[in-house]
C-alpha cells in the first residue's frame, strides 16, 4: 500500500491515480494525512479492500510530505560505517541521535533557499512509526514500522560546526531542509524492506549510492534504542542516517549552489527532486 498527501488529504496510490480516502471512505477515515495513524491497522485494513487504480490522476507536484506532522522527529547520524570514517569520526563510532524540527518538513518536489554557500546533501531511508512504541523488542519491530518513504537530511554545515558541539538539529532544520516522499510505502511492499538501493545526484552527478543494508543500526535496532528511552507515537518519524559521499568530506569540499537540481532515489520508493535558490544569511 502507497499513501500520499496530495494538497493536504490522504490518498492511496497505484502508478500514476490516487482515490481520496476520506471520500472512498465515506469519511469512516479522515482526510488528514497526519490523523490516520492513530487508527493504522484499521485503516490498513480498509485500505486492503480498495483499488486506487480506479482513481485520478495526479501530479507528483501538488503532493505534500506524506507524514506533515509528526509528533517526533528522530534523525540519526554516523549509522554507515564509510560515512563515519569520511566525517572523520573512528570506526567504532555508535550512531548518534538528533531531531529535525517538523517545520522544515517539505514534499518531496520543491524548492529549497539556501541561507549560505555550505548546503549539503544527505540521502535517507525514512521510517514512519505505526503504533505507540515503548521498549519493543527487536523480533517485533517490522510491526511497528507503518512505512519506508525518502528524505534529504539536508544539513547547513557552517552553524553545524561552529560551537564547541555539532549544532546538528538546528543546521539541519532551515525551511524545506526535510523534503519527503513522493509517498509512504507498507513494508510488506518490498521484497526485503531492509536492502534496498538509495542514491541521490546533484546536477547530474551521482553523490550518494549504497545500500540501506550497509547501516551499522538496521530498523529494528532503531526502534529498540529509541523506544528504550522514548515514547514513540504512531507517525513519528525517523530518518535513519546517510551512506557516504556527502559533500562535506569531499576534497575540495563541495556544495550545493543556486540553480541547481538534486535528485534522490529509494529502490521500490521512488524519487523526490529539490531545486535550489539563493536564500537570505541566518
Ligand atoms: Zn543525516
Amino acid at each position: 500500500m502507497r499513501t500520499a498527501n496530495l494538497r493536504g488529504r490522504l490518498v492511496l496510490v497505484d502508478g500514476e491515480m490516487a482515490v481520496d480516502v476520506a471520500e472512498a471512505s465515506g469519511g469512516r477515515f479522515p482526510a488528514d494525512p497526519q490523523a490516520v495513524f492513530s487508527e493504522w491497522d484499521a485503516f490498513r485494513g480498509w485500505a486492503a479492500t480498495q483499488d486506487a487504480t480506479t482513481g485520478t490522476p495526479f501530479a507528483v507536484e501538488d503532493l505534500g510530505p506524506p507524514v506533515p506532522r509528526p509528533a517526533q522527529v528522530f534523525a540519526i547520524g554516523i549509522n554507515y560505517t564509510e560515512h563515519a570514517r569520511e566525517a572523520g569520526y573512528p570506526p567504532d563510532s555508535a550512531p548518534v541521535t538528533f531531531t529535525k524540527f517538523p517545520s522544515c518538513l517539505a514534499g518531496p518536489v520543491s524548492d529549497v533557499e539556501l541561507p549560505s554557500d555550505t548546503v549539503d546533501w544527505e540521502v535517507e531511508a525514512v521510517v514512519a512509526v505505526a503504533r505507540e512504541t515503548r521498549r519493543v523488542r527487536r523480533e517485533n519491530a517490522w510491526d511497528h514500522v507503518a512505512g519506508i518513504t525518502l528524505g534529504q537530511d539536508l544539513s547547513e554545515r557552517t552553524s553545524q560546526l561552529a560551537g564547541s558541539k555539532p549544532q546538528f538539529s538546528l543546521a539541519k532544520s532551515f525551511p524545506g531542509f526535510g523534503p519527503t516522499g513522493p509517498w509512504l510505502v507498507t513494508p510488506d511492499e518490498f521484497d526485503d524492506p531492509a536492502d534496498l538501493a538509495i542514491s541521490c545526484s546533484l546536477s547530474g552527478e551521482t553523490m550518494q549510492s549504497a545500500r540501506t543494508s550497509a547501516m551499522i543500526y538496521d530498523v529494528p535496532e532503531l526502534l529498540v534504542r529509541l523506544s528504550r528511552v522514548c515514547r514513540l507515537f504512531p507517525g513519528d518519524l525517523i530518518f535513519t542516517g546517510t551512506p557516504p559521499g556527502v559533500g562535506n568530506a569531499r576534497t575540495p569540499k563541495r556544495f550545493v549552489r543556486p540553480g541547481e537540481v538534486l535528485v534522490s532515489e529509494l529502490e521500490g520508493v521512488g524519487r523526490i527532486i529539490q531545486r535550489f535558490v539563493a536564500g537570505d544569511a541566518p
